[in-house]
This record gives structure tokens, C-alpha cells and sequence, in this order.
């Protein structure tokens, strides 16, 4: 339900993992007016907004004019005084070096209702996800959080870094990679031991994720070999080698693999977090999007009469949802389904099917349209049966064929159609252009098409997995050398063997 007086809600976005946004951020970001958010939030999150959201971007991006400080509260002040519900994405936990607070104090100042939803903080995250926890019994009893990113010859307000050497434990210092040289330097010179152990963790929680070890006299001289650049934390302490053991999200199957999902936004879901569970870099970049079929009455007519067929055969789970969405309308009850039998390809449209409490009588053990042939002439014939089939538009017309080659009287329902996916919220075809990837997946021939009809450079490199042979001989068809083929035509059958292409 949208909001109705204007608020702002200063909202902790995390260090990056989509898993670590709180249930109460996810909410606001639903039912948001308007959407600001910066480089260090991950993207993917605006794709759980409504429809008419407006997204501001409002960090710094290469060529563009970044908003100042000023500009962003004035922003934030004005669009909810407009009684707009307005979400104010900020990487991290809004109130740790996030300049959370000079917002608050804006809205404060010009009267206008606020929340704050605290978020899970890099400083700690980033560091758990490199194997390191902040505070370990035999080691430290305190933690430190502070910035690299003053000036270290400023002389008010500045680091007391005698201090930060005496008191000792760990310290998690925020933003001033670039400075990391001066600081180490400033506490050395303070007296602080030359191997205490260092780490920096560079995009943290995410499958960017890279970390760097080394000590106080060694750290600076390696980040800078290694071309190391922000957004990362660095830690101090001997927490660091705990690492040595604890290191966990680094050693994951597909860590550090790019795998770009073309599927529909809506059933991305499943394939993608598979991946990413893997340690995949998952860019979700959805070609295609469902939409109702041209000429939907009709559509319609033969579901009204779906009680007179002998068999009714599902081709995909859209085909299921599709269908039972207009039953559904035009009946109370199931049993009006009559006595048509029900086959499926596949096990997820067998499970769509399910989901609606109706048998499935045949479903045959490969997962295509051949196979339900060979099901069908299993079962001694189908000579003047009706048969029903329920599927997308411009589908192949090897399944109506074959059963008409059987002697049965066959209706082609065409339940949906995909079409092209215009919009992309998440910036992802963006990403997609400037980093590449390494492998793409695609999960029907449409998938293929749509997502060369883009004709988006194709990154060097990047390498080929298909669901089956159907999607693959399209994928061929249109130039295409496909590397990886699924031998179980569905999602676990396909990051199978992605795994195993990678390796692993
Ligand atoms: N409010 C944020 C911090 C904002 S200051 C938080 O609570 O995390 C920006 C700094 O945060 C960056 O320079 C970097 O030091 C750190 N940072 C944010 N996200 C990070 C990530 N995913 N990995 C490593 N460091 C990160």
C-alpha cells in the first residue's frame, strides 16, 4: 500500500549482497515514490521497485555531473514535502561514514517526517566475508572504526593516531585506500609494531570481492603493485590471520565467474540465485518479458472448453500460470476441468501443475517435445482423442504436428507470447557493456534471439551455456558456438554444468 504523507527514510543498503538488505529496507524499496541511490549500492535492488517509481542516481559516475551534499538534501526535502515516500539508499548503514546524519538533520530542520533503517555496515561485513571476524576472544576486546579519508597534517578534529596505536585491538579504517601509504608511515612512526597484520578487503560481500594481506610495513607498498583501488576497508590487527582459516566466500565453486541470466525478470529468480550461491557474479539482464497472447479471447474460448479434451499438455510453467489465471476467472471450481488428463514437459511445469493441486498423468523423462510423442505412443495411441495444447505463441510446431500425425484431434492453445524486455532498471546492460562476462546462459530459444536483437558487443571471451538442444540450435543458427550444454534440460541440470565447465 503506497504511503500517503510525504517521509523520508534514510534506508542502510548494505555492503553489497542482496542478502544482507534488511526485510524493512526490501519493504520501503517496494513501495517507494522515488528512489535515491549511489555507487556503493548494489543495482539490483531497484528491481524490486513498483512501477512508477522515479530513480535518481546521486553518487559519482564518470562524465556525469555528481550531486553535492547541498543538492541531495534540498532533493530529498522537496520530493517529500511533494507527500511523496521517499527512499534514501546508502551503501553500508546510514549513520557509519555515510553522511546519514547531515541528511537527517535537513529533513529535521525543514519539518519533514523521517525513519532511519539502520543496515549492515562494510566495516564488519566486508571483513566477515574475507574470513575475519572484528573481534575474536584471545585476541582484542575492542574494535575501532575510523576514516582514512582525512588528511593525516590536518590538525583539528584530526586522527589522534598515537592514540589509535596505544589503545590497540582492531581497527577498521573506512574510505583513504589512496592514503593508505601516509597512514601506515603515521603509524609506524607512532611506534606501532611493523608486522602487525593487515588486510584490505575491496568490494566486500560481493562477487567482486578481493582481499589483500600483508603487514603494517609491507601493506602499502603490495596494494599499490596491485593496482588496488576503493571502495575497500582496510583491518589492523591480528584478527587478520584468523583468515587463514576462516576464509570461506573467496573459496566458493564459481567465485569470481561473471554469468550473465537472461530470463524474464520473473523467473530469473531461481537460476540466479543458484548461481550466486555458487559465488557466481550473476548480471541479471532479462531479454524477454511474458506477455498475454495476441489474441487472448480465443485463448480464452478453448480454456472455457478445456473439460472436453482427453488430455490437456503443458509445454512450460508460464503456459500453466497463464491458463489457470483465465480458469480461474471463468470458474469457482476445479472439477470443471472434467476428466482431460494432464501431461507436462519438464519438472517445473509438472510442479506448476501441481502448485494448483491437479494430477499430472504423464510426464515423460526428457524434457522435450519429442519425448511427450513417444509417451503418447507408449500408451498404445491416441487415434481420435482431443487433446489440448497449451503453450507460447510461434512455438514449433512439432508437438501439434506429431500428435496430428497420431490420429488425434489437436487445438493449439496459445496461452502467452514473449516479447522483447525494453527496460532495464538495474543498469545492467550498462555493466554488461563496460565489464564483460564470462559466461552466458540461455534458457529458451527466445532468450537467444532477444538478447542478440540488443546487439550488445559481445564481450571478449565470454563463452556460451544452453538449457538444451532446442535453445542451442538456435544459438548456432544465429552464429553462435555454444560451450556448455545442460544433459538435464532444466535449471539444476544447467548449473551443473556450469559448475563442472568451470572446474568444479
Ligand atoms: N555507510 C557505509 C560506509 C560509507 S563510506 C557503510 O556502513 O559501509 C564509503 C566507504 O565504505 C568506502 O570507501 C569503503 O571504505 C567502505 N565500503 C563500502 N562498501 C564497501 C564494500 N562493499 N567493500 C569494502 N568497502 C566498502
Amino acid at each position: 500500500m503506497p504511503l500517503k504523507t510525504g517521509k523520508c527514510f534514510l534506508v542502510g543498503a548494505g555492503p553489497g549482497d542482496l542478502g544482507l538488505v534488511t526485510l524493512r529496507a526490501k519493504q520501503l524499496i517496494e513501495q517507494a515514490d522515488v528512489i535515491f541511490y549511489d555507487a556503493l549500492c548494489n543495482p539490483e535492488m531497484l528491481a524490486w521497485t513498483g512501477e512508477d517509481v522515479e530513480i535518481v542516481f546521486a553518487g559519482k559516475r564518470a562524465g556525469e555531473h555528481a550531486l553535492s551534499q547541498d543538492e541531495i538534501n534540498a532533493l530529498l526535502v522537496e520530493k517529500a514535502g511533494q507527500g511523496k515516500a521517499v527512499v534514501r539508499l546508502k551503501g553500508g548503514d546510514p549513520f557509519v561514514f555515510g553522511r546519514g546524519g547531515e541528511e537527517a538533520k535537513a529533513l529535521a530542520v525543514a519539518g519533514i517526517q523521517f525513519e532511519i533503517v539502520p543496515g549492515i555496515t562494510s566495516a564488519i561485513a566486508a571483513a566477515a566475508y574475507a574470513g575475519i571476524p572484528v573481534t575474536h576472544r584471545e585476541q582484542n576486546s575492542h574494535v575501532t572504526f575510523f576514516t582514512g579519508h582525512e588528511d593525516v597534517t590536518k590538525t583539528e578534529n584530526a586522527i589522534d593516531y598515537d592514540a589509535l596505536v596505544k589503545l590497540g585491538g582492531t581497527q577498521v579504517m573506512l574510505m583513504g585506500v589512496e592514503r593508505l601509504d601516509a597512514i601506515t608511515r603515521e603509524m609506524l612512526a607512532r611506534g606501532s609494531r611493523p608486522d602487525l597484520p593487515v588486510a584490505l578487503v575491496r568490494w566486500g560481500t560481493t562477487a567482486r570481492q578481493k582481499t589483500i594481506v600483508g603487514t603494517l610495513a609491507t601493506i602499502a607498498e603490495r596494494v599499490r603493485a596491485s593496482g588496488f583501488e576503493a571502495p575497500a576497508i582496510a583491518i589492523f590487527g591480528d584478527v587478520v590471520l584468523l583468515r587463514n582459516e576462516l576464509s570461506w566466500f573467496e573459496d566458493r565453486p564459481l567465485f569470481g565467474k561473471r554469468i550473465v541470466v537472461t530470463r524474464t525478470r520473473r523467473q530469473a529468480g531461481v537460476l540466479s540465485s543458484e548461481l550466486r550461491a555458487l559465488g557466481g557474479d550473476v548480471i541479471e539482464l532479462p531479454t524477454i518479458r511474458i506477455a498475454p497472447p495476441t489474441n487472448l479471447r480465443e485463448f480464452a474460448e478453448l480454456v472455457q472448453d478445456a473439460h472436453s479434451y482427453d488430455w490437456i499438455v503443458f509445454t512450460s510453467p508460464n503456459g500453466v500460470e497463464a491458463f489457470f489465471e483465465i480458469f480461474f476467472k471463468l470458474y469457482a471450481d476445479t472439477r470443471e476441468i472434467g476428466a482431460a488428463k494432464i501431461a507436462a514437459i519438464g519438472p517445473a511445469t509438472a510442479q506448476r501443475v501441481r502448485d494448483f493441486h491437479l494430477h499430472v498423468d504423464m510426464q515423460p523423462e526428457e524434457f522435450v517435445a519429442e519425448a511427450i510423442l513417444r509417451e503418447f505412443e507408449k500408451l498404445g495411441g491416441i487415434e481420435n482423442l482431443k487433446v489440448l495444447i497449451a503453450r507460447a505463441e510461434r512455438a514449433r510446431d512439432l508437438l501439434p504436428k506429431g500428435l496430428a500425425g497420431m490420429g488425434a484431434i489437436v487445438d493449439e492453445a496459445f496461452a502467452y507470447r514473449t516479447v522483447a524486455e525494453t527496460s532495464d532498471v538495474t543498469g545492467a546492460r550498462r555493466r554488461f557493456v563496460e565489464e564483460g562476462a564470462d559466461l552466458i546462459t540461455f534458457t529458451s530459444s527466445s532468450t537467444v534471439e532477444n538478447f542478440l536483437d540488443l546487439k550488445l558487443p559481445w564481450p571478449a571471451g565470454m563463452k556460451v551455456a544452453s538449457i538444451g538442444p532446442v535453445t542451442s540450435a538456435t544459438a548456432r543458427e544465429r552464429g553462435l558456438t555454444v560451450d556448455v550444454e545442460a544433459k538435464q534440460h532444466d535449471i539444476p541440470g544447467l548449473v551443473s554444468v556450469i559448475r563442472q565447465f568451470f572446474g568444479s
